[in-house]
């Protein structure tokens, strides 16, 4: 059976992703736009926005309906899935990965935003050597042995909960929106202060808070945004920021990205005027990639 394949995935729908979405509609490709629990969340925690052109004074809530309702109108649909991984194929096609389940597409488009949660000490060095994002991903390989999950997510729960049916001993620390409802039995919570550092040598051994050492071997992290080069690696980035050139392509060809997460200004309109960059160069890449074919 041939595999489903869309022409672009998004992944984000915040303003960039939206934007891209409906860019890529208009010119009638097919899309798979991939968001968490809540679109555009920083438009949400804005009481007023005085600087998107036409509609002044408006508060972020309403833009946001209104950026929503245009996706909707267009039957624009958002799968709320977080997208765990991006793989690229060597047929010259990607495969995103949400939870145990994969999507295919021609060409990618990344708008995740950009995390306002600090990282933590040794979080990049331990990256895959013991820190994870995604339970459903590298869970298993901790079968039997102690883990933590750092949730500034809902998500970080029920990988808490899952995590809990093969480990020996699961600790759940709440970031700083100290989000705990629905935990399973035997989960320890810890309330920390300040998260200092996961610690180990050639793979992690420890994650240090409050001055405490806690002997783990694996860390799960949630945050409502991925450092871009853990979602795909090999992505080049600089400070957390995803290097793109005027056309907004990535140093992975096929993969675009747009707003927050390109660096600053965080600003809307950058992120609007991104997503239609992005999505109009997309085409151009997915119509030379048909030529060659
Ligand atoms: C309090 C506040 C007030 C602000 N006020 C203004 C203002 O007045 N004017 C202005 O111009 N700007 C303002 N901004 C900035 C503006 O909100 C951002 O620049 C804009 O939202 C960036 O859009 P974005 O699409 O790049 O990222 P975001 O809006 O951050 O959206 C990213 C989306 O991607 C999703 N996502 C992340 N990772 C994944 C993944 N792995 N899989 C699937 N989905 C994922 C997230 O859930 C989110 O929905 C404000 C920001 C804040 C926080």
């Amino acid at each position: 059976m041939e595999k489903e394949i869309s022409d672009i995935a998004i992944i984000g729908c915040g303003p960039a992703g939206l934007s891209a979405a409906i860019n890529a509609s208009i010119r009638r490709k097919t899309v798979d736009l991939f968001g968490g629990d809540l679109c555009a969340p920083k438009l949400q925690k804005s009481s007023i926005v005085n600087n998107y052109l036409g509609y002044p004074n408006i508060s972020g809530e309403t833009l946001r309906e209104k950026f929503l309702g245009h996706a909707k109108e267009m039957n624009i649909s958002i799968q709320q899935n977080i997208i765990n991984s991006v793989m690229q194929n060597s047929y010259g096609s990607f495969t995103l990965r949400a939870g145990d389940r994969d999507y295919n597409a021609r060409a990618v488009i990344i708008a995740t935003g950009i995390t306002v949660d600090k990282l933590i000490d040794g979080e990049r060095e331990f990256t895959g050597k013991g820190v994870g994002y995604c339970a459903t991903c590298d869970g298993p390989l901790f079968a039997g042995k102690d883990v933590a999950v750092i949730a500034y997510t809902g998500e970080g729960v029920e990988d808490a909960n899952f995590l809990m049916e093969f480990c020996r001993r699961v600790y759940f620390i709440a970031g700083d929106k100290k989000v705990f409802n629905g935990l399973k039995d035997g989960i320890e919570v810890i309330e920390a202060e300040n998260i200092q550092a996961v610690t180990g040598a050639s793979s992690a051994t420890g994650l240090r808070i409050d001055g405490r050492e806690l002997a783990v071997q694996g860390v799960f992290i949630y945050r409502e945004t991925y450092l871009p080069d853990t979602l795909l690696p090999g992505l080049a980035v600089k400070e957390n920021h995803i290097l793109v050139d005027r056309e907004l392509k990535t140093n992975i060809e096929g993969v675009f990205a747009a707003g927050d997460c390109t660096g600053k200004p965080y600003q809307l309109a950058k992120a609007v005027g991104e997503g239609q960059v992005a999505a109009l160069n997309v085409l151009s890449f997915l119509n030379s990639a048909a030529r060659v074919q």
